[in-house]
C-alpha cells in the first residue's frame, strides 16, 4: 500500500485530540516528501543529524520532532528549528537546552521522557526524578525551555495488559503533575505515547501523540534504531 492510503487508514481511527507523529527515521527524504504531499505536518527523527539534514532540504512548513535520545553536545544543531523534543531524561540535557535556547533567543517546547517499562534498558526519568526537576527554585533557571508534558515507552511485549498498565501508570502521573503548582513555563497538555505496535492501546489510554514509523513507511532496514 502507498504512503497516502497508510496515513489515511491511521488517520481515520485516531482518536479526537490525538496528533500523529509520523517517524521517518532510516527512510529517505522522499519517504518523507510524499507523507508530506498527503497532508502530514508532523514528523519525528530519533538522531539529529538525520532530523538536520531531512530539515535542510524539505518543506519549511514541517514540525520536526526529536523522539530518540539526545546527548548534550549536539543540541545545539537542532534548537533554531525543533518543534518538541520529547526526550529530555536528565538535568543536565535540560540545562543544556535552554542554554542554546537562551543563546538564540526561543523557547525550546519539551517533554519529559518518564521510565514506564517494566524492562531495564529503555531511557527515561522515575518519579522520584521528576518530581525532583519539577522543584520551583530549580524551574526558576529554565527561561527558554517549555516544558509541555510527558513522553514514555512501554515494554517491547505482546502481553496487552502490561502495555496498557504502563501507559496508565504514565497517564496517572500526568494527571498527577498537572494539579501541581507549576509555573506558566509548565503545562501539561502532550502525553506522547504510542507506537505502530501499541498505539490503539495508547490513544484509549489517553496519549496526545503517536509516533508511528513502520505502520506508515514500512519495515526499517535497521530495526533496532
Ligand atoms: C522508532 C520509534 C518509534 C516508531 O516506531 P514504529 O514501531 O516504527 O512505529 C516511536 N518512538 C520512538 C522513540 C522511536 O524511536
Amino acid at each position: 500500500m502507498e504512503i497516502k492510503r497508510k496515513l489515511e487508514n491511521i488517520r481515520a481511527t485516531l482518536a479526537p485530540g490525538c496528533r500523529l507523529i509520523a517517524v521517518s527515521k532510516t527512510h529517505p527524504a522522499q519517504a518523507v516528501q510524499q507523507a508530506y504531499d498527503a497532508g502530514q505536518r508532523l514528523f519525528g527523527e530519533n538522531k539529529v543529524q538525520e532530523m538536520v539534514a531531512k530539515y535542510q532540504v524539505l518543506p519549511k512548513d514541517i514540525e520536526w520532532h526529536l523522539i530518540g535520545h539526545l546527548q548534550t553536545n549536539k543540541v545545539k544543531y537542532i534548537t533554531p528549528f525543533v518543534s518538541l523534543i520529547h526526550s529530555v531524561d536528565s538535568e543536565k540535557l535540560l540545562l543544556e537546552i535552554n542554554r542554546q535556547g537562551k543563546k538564540i533567543n526561543r523557547t525550546v517546547p519539551c517533554l519529559l521522557q518518564m521510565h514506564i517499562a517494566e524492562e531495564e534498558t529503555k531511557f527515561g526519568l522515575d518519579e522520584t526524578e521528576l518530581l525532583d526537576l519539577l522543584r520551583a527554585e530549580k524551574l526558576a533557571d529554565y527561561t527558554h525551555v517549555h516544558i509541555k508534558g510527558l513522553m514514555g515507552m512501554a515494554t517491547l511485549t505482546n502481553n496487552q495488559e502490561q502495555i496498557r498498565r504502563e501507559f496508565r501508570t504514565l497517564k496517572t502521573l500526568f494527571e498527577k503533575i498537572k494539579l501541581l503548582p507549576l509555573p506558566p513555563w509548565v503545562t501539561m497538555q502532550e502525553l506522547s505515547m504510542g507506537m505502530t505496535s501499541d498505539y490503539r492501546i495508547a490513544q484509549e489510554e489517553g496519549s496526545t501523540l503517536v509516533r508511528i514509523g513502520t505502520a506508515i513507511f514500512g519495515e526499517r532496514s535497521y530495526p533496532h534504531l
